[in-house]
């Protein structure tokens, strides 16, 4: 019996585990006891990796051969990977000639590992010419990107998961931590016991698992946090809260700030988020940490997800919290700080390499042009484009209108994933050429690819991964992937080395990778010199001392566990910046049509679109099928029985699932998981195609900053079936 150690693929906790083999079957999974993440624990969906990759490879629908389909509709062929590689290299090199770079699109996922990544990201900005590679991670955490540069100048969660056990206040917005991140709940469990006068404060819409626990629950009306957080400074600047030496000494923009929160008064503060006055003003006083008498400020760690993140004003959620935590001097030290928790296992790490439509390698921005010039030099090209390419949402909308041809979609489902799914089938429908790369073969997108290329999944490849406390992990192989699958690092990497063989003929391999190291041996070089630098970083360290936090830089033993303990910032003058952002009602407030707000989320047992935790029937023990939970007076006043059929309309379409009573749901909103697709829940767009999924009926408006759309809201009504 073989033992490899490995991270989790689920959530970006980053847990360590070890699988067991026998070198052709994963046959086990527990916790690895000393990765600092989880210390050995695993939740409900890491304890069970093994039955999932053990599950028959028909029951897990693998793919594992290179499919082709003649013609739309048809049932895809067969073909071996030398042919199906020349068509994808054929069908975009064509495209590229007859309609330019912008007329491709790759769209990845924070699934993939960071060397896939780095290879994508180069691929398509560094050999085609375009930023048009964006990923499933825009959906998830482009608002905390944006909220940390817009703040702390970095794209740097600053606090550790130790800060847990440091904090006196805990402070969770937008985030059901039990749930979406249950190992972290087990620490934060661990902080409590640990010391009793640990205090939770949570800000959800609903009472959730995790509001159950807090000593307060502010369950503000959808979409007001901004508000709430102005609301919050405005009382501590009247109570005297703030830490003017530490504001004066280490931030800028205060002033401006300041004037903009004058009208978050208690009272227009409590009217636009319906919470209690009392209740806010408690909230001040424990955020600020100064009320145990003794004259020293009590540490607050922020915790937050897609609560902020997924919004039309997501940007301005995030850096009105860390707003907060610059007033209060809260940040930089142990139990303080604003610190995002990652949905996906290597959102980071993507961010890392610059896999965003408007990032470059390191943490670079696109629109400097001196960091352009900096990446072309790395990479030995002549430049990189200027033009930000487009995001997530709108390089599918621009396929539905025919701007990109070809689209290049791995190791993610937007079939079911992204909002307005109308559109996003227009889009797949009308691209000329569409490939899927992917390890299962049944998911919504596969049934629009014109090649479908078998990419091996966990337990399969070989890599690294980025945690939230910004910690570095192994990926490692215990077992080889089925039939003719083959690694998403290795796809990319010959694809990419066809192509440039008809794009710049002649030249030497930008490519030139023996595998995934050599990769990542190269995105290290990138971040020299940067808020990131890993210089002092090799596979053999982490070998041999384990998973790694960054920065890491050359002649450093280990990395940095908490950032800005020296009060400088990334910033040209190593100042915070306050940022003077509006609040901004949801996109779709609820009216006379559209009564009810719809909020959207993860169960705890599942995993994005089920594709690997729905082949297994006791992750389905927690909640068995899809539904949606409405307040038990709502059910009452639509004379709706436990359980009957439902017709859940927005203004995009329409889906039927069963309803269910939930205390936990506030009068006037409703909640669906996000996780049931085409097999479970079915509907129509407004125009009557046939649809599937919760995101037939969510909205495509995004934030104008960080362009992550409003998942966590939209407009709906309610009628009995
Ligand atoms: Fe995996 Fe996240 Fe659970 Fe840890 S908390 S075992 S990373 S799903």
């Amino acid at each position: 019996m073989a033992e490899t150690r490995s991270t989790c693929p689920y959530c970006g906790v980053g847990c360590g585990v070890i699988i067991e083999s026998d070198g052709t079957q994963i046959s086990g999974v527990r916790g690895d006891p000393l990765h600092p993440a989880n210390f050995g624990r695993l939740c409900s969906k890491g304890s069970t990796l093994h039955l999932t990759a053990a599950a028959p490879v028909t029951l897990r629908q693998r793919l594992l051969h290179p499919l082709r389909r003649p013609e739309r509709g048809a049932a895809p062929q067969r073909l071996g990977w030398n042919e199906a590689l020349s068509e994808a290299v054929d069908a975009f090199e064509g495209v590229i000639r007859r309609h330019g770079p912008d007329a491709v699109g790759f769209y990845l996922s924070g699934q993939l590992l960071t060397e896939d990544y780095y290879v994508f990201n180069k691929l398509a900005k560094g050999l085609v010419g375009t930023n048009n590679v964006d990923t499933n991670s825009r959906l998830c955490m482009s608002s905390a990107v944006a909220g940390y540069k817009a703040t702390l100048g970095a794209d740097a969660p600053p606090a550790c998961y130790e800060d847990l056990a440091h904090a006196r206040t805990l402070f969770i917005a937008g985030s059901n931590t039990a749930w979406a991140h249950p190992i972290l709940m087990r620490r934060i469990e661990d902080a409590k016991r640990a010391n009793p006068a640990l205090r939770l404060i949570v800000v959800d819409p609903r009472r959730t698992e995790t509001a159950a626990l807090a000593d307060l629950h502010l369950a503000l009306q959808p979409g007001t946090d901004v508000a709430l957080f102005h609301g919050l400074l405005h009382q501590m600047l009247w109570e005297g809260f703030t830490d003017n030496a530490y504001i004066a000494a280490h931030t800028s923009g205060f002033e401006a700030l300041r004037s903009r929160v004058r009208e978050f008064t208690l009272r227009e503060t409590a009217r636009i988020t319906g919470l209690r006055e009392a209740d806010i003003v408690t909230a001040a006083k424990w955020f600020a940490g100064l009320d145990s008498g003794d004259g020293r400020r009590a540490p607050t760690l922020s915790l937050y997800c897609q609560g902020l993140n997924q919004s039309r004003n997501g940007t301005a959620k995030n850096a009105a919290l860390i707003n907060l935590h610059l007033a209060c001097g809260q940040i930089g030290q142990p139990g303080a700080g604003p610190f995002s928790l990652t949905g996906q296992p290597n959102a980071m790490g993507g961010r890392e390499v610059g896999g965003l439509s408007n990032l470059l390698s390191a943490h670079r921005d696109l629109a400097n042009p001196a960091h352009r010039a900096e990446v072309a030099r790395l990479w030995g090209v002549d430049d990189v484009p200027a033009q930000p390419g487009r995001t997530a949402v709108e390089m599918f909308e621009a396929a539905a209108d025919g701007e990109i041809k070809a689209l290049w979609i791995a190791c993610t489902n937007p079939a079911q994933s992204l909002p307005d799914q109308a559109t996003v089938r227009r889009a797949l429908q009308r691209a000329e050429f569409v490939v899927v790369q992917e390890a299962f073969r049944d998911t919504a997108t596969a049934a629009f690819a014109d090649l479908l290329l078998p990419a091996a999944s966990w337990g399969e490849k070989e890599g690294t991964v980025t945690n939230s406390e910004r910690r570095i992990s192994r990926v490692r192989a215990a077992v080889p992937a089925p039939g003719e699958a083959r690694t998403d690092f290795s796809i990319a990497t010959e694809f990419a080395q066809r192509l440039e063989a008809r794009l710049r003929p002649g030249k030497p391999s930008l490519f030139p990778y023996a595998g995934p190291e050599a990769a990542w041996l190269e995105h290290r070089e990138s971040t020299r010199g940067r808020d990131l630098d890993i210089t002092g970083l090799s596979w053999a360290m982490l070998e041999g001392q384990g998973p790694q936090q960054w920065p890491l830089p050359e002649g450093a033993t280990e990395g940095r566990q908490r950032l800005y303990e020296d009060g400088v910032f990334p910033t040209a003058d190593g100042k915070a910046k306050f940022a003077d952002l509006a609040y901004e009602p949801v996109a779709e407030p609820r009216d006379g049509r559209f009564p009810f707000s719809l909020n959207t989320g993860r169960l705890r047992d599942q995993w994005h679109g089920m594709s690997r935790t729905g082949v297994l029937g006791r992750l389905f023990g927690h909640v068995p099928e899809a539904a949606v939970e409405l307040h038990p007076q709502e059910m009452a006043r639509l004379k709706l029985a436990e359980g009957e059929l439902v017709h859940v309309t927005s203004r995009r379409g329409s889906i039927v699932l069963p309803a269910v009573a939930s205390e936990a749901v506030p009068l006037t909103q409703a909640f669906i998981p996000m996780h049931w697709g085409s097999e479970f829940v079915s509907g129509r767009s407004s125009r009557g195609e046939p649809l599937a999924g919760v995101n037939v009926l969510t909205s495509p408006t995004f934030c104008p900053i960080s362009k992550q759309p409003e998942l966590k809201h939209a407009a709906v009504k309610l009628l009995k079936a």
